[in-house]
């Protein structure tokens, strides 16, 4: 059996070279399970509430905990920043978590020895609101890049898509994260739309991994003989590597959702690559296997 990679205590890991760590936004949030994965059946996460413990299921509400948090990668070349959670002051009136927040996340960069301008690569898995949030910080009533010396990267498929929802939409599309999060990133030049096979360096390449939304893509990061797929919203919770088929009810295609899941989860099972989604609570960050109908984690 293959061992993970991940620290947990420490909340990072190594891909030979690149140094990957988790850096926490919302540390953990319950939802409840139909308004997440309506196809979950209650009878099965029940049991799975037995298996994976009331952190990760409450027992008899079935609600499920979402964390929201970046990972860090740092080679010798750059320091990158994948996926920027929820943000602080921005205006969610319809996800009450996420309303007007003043959270720690820039203190817990630095707790990992990064400053904002010491970032040089911002990439977004997705342009949800969860995913964007940090990208920009309000500075004297104007949204700036958070990040002064970076190059933000988005997916040009995943950009265009909204671009075309903006045009047919009379209101604000992503809960308004497109104008506070990702237009400023156009405006200031420091936002670059890329091709969803970019490749960052060798050993740190885009996939694609459309269904969530329709240009989500993943990083793979690969080294040394080790390998870790930074795999943003493809899943959000352990339930989904158990049961491929539940798809999330934010997923704009759930069937293709589901095919990419089962795609990535088989490609990467039993070849000890450890899986790095956006909102899985620890310790659930691992390699893949096989079970049965589904896989499972080695934590
Ligand atoms: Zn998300």
């Amino acid at each position: 059996m293959t061992e993970s990679i991940w620290d947990h205590e420490n909340a990072n890991c190594n891909v030979g070279n690149f140094k990957i760590d988790r850096v926490v936004d919302l540390e953990r949030l319950s939802y409840p399970y139909g308004s997440m994965i309506p196809d979950a059946d209650p009878k099965v996460l029940s049991k799975l509430a037995e298996e994976m413990g009331s952190r990760l299921i409450t027992p008899g509400t079935l609600d499920l905990s979402l964390s929201f948090h970046s990972f860090l990668i740092r080679s010798h070349k750059y320091t990158i920043l994948v996926d920027t959670c929820c943000g602080n002051g921005k205006n969610r009136p319809n996800r009450v978590d996420w309303h007007l927040r003043d959270g720690p996340f820039l203190n817990n960069l630095s707790a990992r020895g990064v400053k904002p301008e010491d970032v040089d690569i911002v990439m977004c898995t997705h342009l949800h609101a969860d995913h964007v949030g940090w990208n920009t910080i309000m500075d004297n009533g104007d949204w700036v890049p958070t990040f002064p010396n970076a190059q933000y990267l988005f997916a040009e498929s995943e950009y265009d898509f909204w671009i075309k929802e903006q045009k047919n939409s009379s209101s604000p599309i992503l809960l308004g994260s497109y104008e506070d999060s990702v237009l400023p990133i156009m405006q200031s030049g420091q936002g670059k739309l890329v091709d969803s096979n970019y490749q960052i360096e060798t050993g740190l390449n885009f996939e694609p991994a459309y269904g969530h939304t329709p240009g989500s893509i993943i990083l793979h990061v690969e080294e040394g003989g080790r390998e870790a797929i930074v795999c943003g919203d493809v899943m959000h919770h352990p339930v989904q590597v158990r049961y491929p088929n539940w798809s999330s009810a934010f997923c704009e295609d759930p069937i293709l959702s589901a095919k990419y899941r089962w795609d990535m989860l088989t490609r990467f099972s039993g070849t000890g690559a450890i899986i790095l989604p956006a909102h899985f609570l620890s310790p659930f960050y691992g390699p893949i296997e096989k079970e049965r109908n589904g896989f499972r984690t080695i934590i």
